[in-house]
């Protein structure tokens, strides 16, 4: 341990004395556990996704599953992409953990979702190599609440994916959409038709992989209008992943 880091630890160390790391879940005492906030007795409460799931959402199937299977879900979305993946269901302290990064402003827990999405299987060689196009928000509301938790995500998968992952953003949100939670899948596909465009002066290289990120998968809607953009553009091979599902 070089003395920076040593001094480094030390003063880490001490803030956890002063100011003892809270779960964001349940409000205890955070000790050891591999997440910094969210403590021992809430991370079994993780729904971390398992093989085999669905290839266009990522929600895991229960039980005997044999060759690619699409949930009921996903069976009338027609998907623009190829393939989705996604790290947890949106549930418990992951849920906790995805609202505090976005309505919260809560940016240290990107570590622990980090360490999530490192844990994923498979993530690594999913990732490999790819181009990581974060969903935009609209600059309106990027500005209120100060950063697209999408593009922080895109940093932290870029980081799982290894040498060659990268993060791009070629999309726009041309259209400050109203909020979608409460609208059924067709209204939200309307809403969103032309809600996303190709950035001045973008391009897609077709020989790459890109690999659109998102903080949820809910009706895969938002995701399927920015694929259209990108496959317009050119863009071949499309695969899509979510920390989340809900
Ligand atoms: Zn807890
Ligand atoms: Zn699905």
């Amino acid at each position: 341990m070089t003395a920076l880091s040593a001094l480094a630890e030390l003063w880490r160390t001490a803030g956890d004395l002063v100011f003892p790391p809270v779960c964001v879940h349940c409000g205890g005492v955070v000790e050891g556990g591999a997440l910094r906030h969210v403590c021992a007795r809430c991370e079994p409460l993780i729904a971390r996704v398992q093989p085999p799931h669905c290839h266009v959402c990522g929600h895991p199937f229960y039980g005997e599953v044999h060759g690619e299977r699409v949930c009921l879900h996903c069976a009338e979305l027609a998907p623009a992409f190829r393939e989705g993946r996604t790290c947890v269901l949106l549930t418990g302290p992951a849920r906790t953990l995805v609202h505090a990064l976005k309505y919260h402003r809560a940016l240290h827990v990107l570590q622990d979702i980090a360490v999530l999405i490192r844990a994923t299987p498979g993530i690594t060689a999913y990732l490999h190599g790819a181009i990581l196009v974060p969903v935009p928000l609209h600059p309106r509301k990027e500005r209120e609440r100060g950063y697209n938790q999408s593009r922080l995500l895109a940093d932290c998968f870029a980081a799982a994916g290894g040498t060659g992952t990268r993060v791009a953003t070629p999309l726009r949100r041309v259209v400050d959409t109203p909020t979608q939670t409460a609208l059924d899948r067709r209204t939200r596909q309307a809403n969103l038709k032309n809600a996303f465009a190709l950035g001045t002066g973008a391009g897609i290289n077709t020989a790459e992989h890109y690999v659109l990120i998102d903080d949820v998968f809910t009706t895969g809607a938002t995701l399927n209008a920015c694929a259209a953009v990108l496959r317009r553009a050119g863009c071949l091979n499309l695969d899509v992943v979510t920390f989340g599902h809900g």
